[in-house]
């Protein structure tokens, strides 16, 4: 055979095996077998979907030390067990602020040394999942990136717990099976966290699917928590939103709570501050831990 009649055959070899469609396991890897099939994700000490719920809470943006030390300390002692803050920010209009990178990482491990609060922070590319593994305890997908296939992919190999938000315009389904290929490369550690699909009333961000995050805990065996913040828009509206999601059965919230949320960079809208999220841990219709 000759080298070019060698290589061609070779390419035919190649091409035949990228058209057979991937192995399918014969139930999803997601889907929950019975009642009693549930994960447990560890963050650190902390275990999400082990029947009690918990809070995740702390800034949209990671802005100073001062911030985010303030924000963590007062969520620690109102009882929230995770520390939240983002450092890449999916921002809709590009000149809006857009975090603070590598230095919000660094703060965010230093605090959480200094306060013993694991830490969850989105990570918005494939190209800073190293970066943002080496310094937080579980790494966000955002609402916007769920469909980001590559991206995915690439947190099915990192040894990090995932926390994946659903789109505000994703069914259910397409939400889970963006899961699935997080659970198809070997990691098994993904929360859910519906947090507010698109509607029509502006006077509200979002729309919170209480219904759609009940539906998700019955398909799936992955614990599944509630943002509050993202789906109102309105700090007034997150008390209730939040014992909402808890009655209903959500394994944990996520919070957004600022020193000063007429000074935050973003979000400060929906953000409470320390002593209004104080007072929404005391009226919680279950026990948080
Ligand atoms: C956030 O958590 O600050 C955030 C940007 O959330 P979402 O991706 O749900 O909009
Ligand atoms: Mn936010």
């Amino acid at each position: 055979m000759s080298d070019a009649a060698a290589v061609l055959e070779a390419v035919e070899v190649g091409l035949e095996k990228k058209r057979s469609v991937p192995e399918k396991p014969p139930e999803r890897l997601t889907a929950r077998r019975d009642a009693a099939h549930a994960t447990v994700v560890r963050v650190g000490d902390v275990a999400i979907g082990g029947g009690v719920p918990v809070v995740i809470a702390g800034p949209c943006s990671v802005e100073s030390r001062e911030q985010l030390l303030a924000a963590a300390q007062g969520v620690k002692a109102a009882g929230a067990t995770l520390l939240r803050g983002g450092a890449y920010k999916p921002r809709t209009s590009p000149y809006d602020f857009q975090g603070l990178g590598l230095e919000a990482l660094l703060i965010l491990r230093e605090v959480s040394e200094r306060t013993g609060l694991p830490v969850v922070s989105e990570v918005m590319s494939t190209e800073d999942i190293e970066v943002v593994s080496d310094n937080v305890d579980m790494l966000q997908v955002g609402a916007r990136n769920m469909q980001n296939f590559a991206l995915l992919r690439r947190l099915g190999k990192v040894r990090r717990p995932v926390l994946l938000k659903r789109n505000p315009a994703a069914t259910v389904k397409e939400w889970l099976l963006a899961a699935e290929y997080i659970l198809a490369g070997g990691n098994d550690q993904v929360v859910l966290c519906e947090r507010g699909i698109r509607s029509y009333d502006p006077e509200l961000r979002n729309t919170f699917d209480i219904g759609g995050m009940v539906l998700a805990k019955t398909m799936t065996h992955l614990p599944v928590i509630a943002d509050p913040s993202h789906a109102t828009g309105r700090r007034d509206l997150v008390p209730a939103v939040s014992r909402a999601a808890l009655a209903a059965g959500a394994d944990g919230l996520i919070v957004e709570v600022h020193p000063h949320p007429d000074r935050a960079l973003s979000d400060g809208a929906q953000s409470l501050n320390i002593e209004d999220f104080a007072a929404m841990m005391q009226d919680l219709p279950v026990t948080v831990g």
